[in-house]
């Protein structure tokens, strides 16, 4: 999946995307399917480049200490850690092949940059459900539009896969001249190098869906001739606060450090979980009290347990059969969550283990 890109991590939006996958693996896991996850980290990229500009600050380092931060929050919260979390600053040798490699098969041309020629694929707008006009208008709103003409993009759907660097900017050598790769080329090159030329499940916020999701397939397919790129494509709502979107550029962005501070990292967990992956969703402080007060209940229900050392008994079975369905149920994490409180309740202790794991990982109970 699309991981972070690190320059301003840590927040709700990033949790709560993370956490969904992180139910996914699990609930797999528990199956008894052996899931590989690769979590890619896109540490060459433009908002990395310009906040490190801001801030005066190395964009290694910069790249270096946000990364740090979103692993100790994962960790904190109990994830069931990547596979493999590659850095695109250690991939750059196959990002350059793979470019070459489209050039030579003519699905991607060499003007003022290297630029990927939609034309070639018929199926571009086909993942996000886009009309050419639609695409356009999303692309001038992010402002990623550029230039068309004799010498830039020969359309303007057309993107870079490799570019010239900026002076602040690190350049690598390659037969396009020294530079950067384009985003887009980034992911599909690390998802293809470490789950090979088509994989089961690609995930990220919606926000990616278009243009980063629908030109990731576009390239894939084009270099590998084999489709599709991905069985499914699993995209996570955005979360808001005080009824806008959490954003850097808003100012509104709830950290998972703030949150730890009031509760719990398996309230806060579960408080994230209790929403439909695919919804968009306000964080309210008031639903992360009441997270925390229902953790207090089970962990002093799982303490009295470990006292009374009772003989191990199976978790009841209609329990574990809703639970199941909920999250088979495209991945209905409100309603398993429905079943835990189920559980609790009937103080079925066991039922309550096996839930806790999937839905709550090993994020701590107080
Ligand atoms: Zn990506």
């Amino acid at each position: 999946m699309c991981g972070v890109t690190p320059y301003d991590s840590g927040h709700m939006g990033h949790a709560f995307t993370f956490l969904m996958f992180d139910v996914l693996v699990r609930f797999f896991e528990a199956g008894g399917t052996r899931v590989k996850y690769v979590q890619n980290v896109t540490d060459v990229d433009d908002p990395l480049f310009e906040r490190a500009r801001r801030d005066g600050v190395d964009w290694r380092e910069l790249a270096d200490r946000e990364t740090k931060v979103h692993v100790r929050d994962m960790t904190v919260l109990g994830w069931r850690p990547p596979d493999k979390m590659p850095r695109v600053s250690d991939e750059i040798p196959r990002i350059v092949s793979a470019a070459t490699r489209l050039q030579t098969s003519g699905h991607a041309y060499k003007t003022d940059a290297l630029y990927f020629d939609t034309s070639t694929y018929p199926e571009f707008g086909r993942l996000s459900h886009r009309s050419r006009r639609s695409m356009l208008r999303k692309l001038r709103e992010e402002e990623l539009l550029g230039t068309v003409g004799p010498g830039a993009k020969h359309d303007a759907l057309d993107f870079t896969l490799w570019r010239g660097s900026r002076p602040d900017e690190p350049a690598w050598p390659s037969k396009f001249g020294a530079g950067r790769p384009g985003w887009h080329i980034e992911c599909s090159v690390m998802a293809m190098r470490y789950l090979g030329p088509q994989i089961d499940i690609h995930g990220g916020g919606r926000d990616l869906v278009f243009s980063h999701h629908e030109s990731e397939r576009a390239q894939s397919e084009s270099l590998t001739g084999k489709s599709p790129f991905s069985q499914a494509w699993v995209h996570t709502g955005m979360v808001r606060y005080q009824g806008r979107k959490m954003s850097k550029s808003l100012g509104n962005l709830v950290k998972v450090s703030q949150a730890l501070q009031r509760a719990p990292a398996a309230a806060l967990r579960l408080y994230l979980v209790s929403h439909r992956y695919r919804s968009d969703w306000n964080f309210e402080w008031a639903g992360l009290t009441r997270a925390a007060r229902f953790i207090e209940r089970m962990r002093k229900l799982l303490a009295d347990e470990a006292r009374a050392k009772r003989p191990k008994r199976a978790p009841g079975r209609a329990l574990m059969a809703e639970f199941n369905a909920a999250l088979a149920d495209d991945l209905d994490t409100p309603r398993a969550v429905r079943a835990l409180r189920a559980a609790v309740r009937q103080k079925d202790v066991a039922a309550v283990q096996a839930m806790r794991e999937v839905l709550l990982g090993t994020a701590a109970l107080s």
